[in-house]
């Protein structure tokens, strides 16, 4: 049997066994958070310590943290909801300012204000490592700051690993009062994250070994988005449903783990993504790596494969047992250049050639050794089937 080398912790990262163990206890006991007898305050005092631990990871204050259903609820909600508030307190406040290289959680709810929210959205330029140009956000906050509603960046991108220099924009941001969301989903557990750097925080749980479908948005004290949900109202009547305790007890206990090991596992991932990089690099020709090779998340490689189709190379890897990730969808059985590679400035067809390995906690050697042992063949064999090319191409 083929034994699975798992390198696509970007995409969903395993539970760790302190949230497999918090959840699970959860998971078998009743109570609602709402309810006021016994059961119910006990939930409720598990779901407080959950966002205790949890603010005091990010050093911003339990109150401010907001429970969602996961990173994209969080993101529509700090992006939805802000923009709503903003004009709803001055109509004029109609722009926003992102980036390209956004993950789909932040750049389709903002497509969408843009089509029928009256939203002029407006796109930074981001560099060829996919770093967001900070002169041109100054240069756009200074001449038109009073028609701006808010400033969405990430924290780092899920793709390519290319971290912000969130300090910088959010001094931006303060110095003309403009709210700036951070979409901070793969940052937090792999990087020290100070949410109070920001207004509006994204995170999600099955990137840092929480369940999958919980997450948070943590917002700066005073700032009241306009609700999606409307119901109950349980969370500061931003967010409405039912608390979903066991998930929560899992996402606290997973951010407080990654906390805790954040330097020891972050330094073995870096130096084995290192290694990958290199070997890769330096035994197969025209393989090139995107993102920023300074300033990246420890466990991304993006690379792209001169002469190959991604998903043929994605298939031929899965065949050998190894599970990476392409940065984008198939659209209609037709492979899609990754939009953040695009931005970068990458070619389609380099851009369609690109894979991403995703390293991770229990990622050995020996599944880097793999990779390297099977790669070379696989690449000749993509390279033999050539690129196909897009229905653009052809006249
Ligand atoms: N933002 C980024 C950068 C992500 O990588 C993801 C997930 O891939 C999301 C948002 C969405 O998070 P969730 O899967 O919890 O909805």
């Amino acid at each position: 049997m083929v034994q699975t080398v798992y390198l696509d912790y970007a995409a969903t990262a395993p539970m760790r066994p302190e949230a497999l163990a918090a959840m699970t206890t959860e998971l078998a006991t009743v109570g609602n958070a709402n309810s006021l007898h016994a059961s119910g305050r006990r939930a409720r005092r598990v779901v407080e310590e959950s966002r205790e631990a949890i603010a005091a990871v990010l050093n911003v204050q339990p109150r401010d943290v907001v429970f969602t259903s996961g990173g994209t609820e969080a993101d529509n909600l700090g992006v939805k909801g802000i923009y709503a508030m903003r004009r709803l307190k001055d109509p004029n406040r109609r722009r926003i300012l992102t980036s390209p290289i956004e993950h789909h959680a932040v750049l389709d709810p903002i497509e969408s204000l843009g089509e029928s929210g009256g939203a002029d959205v407006r796109y930074l330029f981001a560099d060829n490592v996919g770093r967001v140009d900070l002169d041109w956000l100054k240069v756009e906050l200074e001449r038109d700051s009073e028609l701006i509603a808010l400033v969405c960046v990430m924290w780092a991108n899920n793709e390519v690993g290319t971290i912000q220099r969130v300090a910088e924009i959010s001094e931006l941001c303060k110095q003309f009062s403009i709210p700036f969301h951070c979409d901070a989903v793969q940052a937090v557990g792999q990087l020290p994250v100070d949410a109070s750097l920001v207004d509006s925080l994204a995170l999600s749980g099955h990137k840092v070994g929480g369940p999958i479908g919980v997450g948070a948005l943590v917002l700066r004290p005073g700032l009241n988005p306009v609700p999606l949900l409307h119901g109950g109202g349980q969370e500061r009547d931003v967010r409405s449903g039912t608390l979903d305790t066991p998930a929560i007890a899992g996402l606290a206990a997973a951010i407080v783990a990654a906390n805790g090991d954040m330097a020891e596992r972050t330094t073995r991932v870096r130096s084995l993504r290192d290694d990958l990089v290199e070997r890769v690099t330096g035994t197969i020709e025209n393989v090139t790596r995107n993102g920023d090779p300074d300033d990246t998340l420890p466990g991304v490689a993006n690379l792209s494969f001169d002469g190959c189709e991604g998903d043929a190379l994605l298939l031929l890897l899965d065949a050998a047992g190894i599970e990476c990730s392409r940065g984008s969808a198939c659209t209609a059985g037709v492979p899609q250049p990754s939009h953040v590679l695009l931005a970068m400035g990458l070619d389609p067809q380099t851009a369609r050639s690109s894979l991403r390995f995703s390293l991770g906690m229990d990622s050995t050697q020996a599944d880097v050794d793999r990779v390297v042992e099977v790669l070379p063949d696989i690449v000749s064999r993509a390279r033999r089937a050539g690129t196909p090319r897009s229905p653009k191409d052809i006249k």
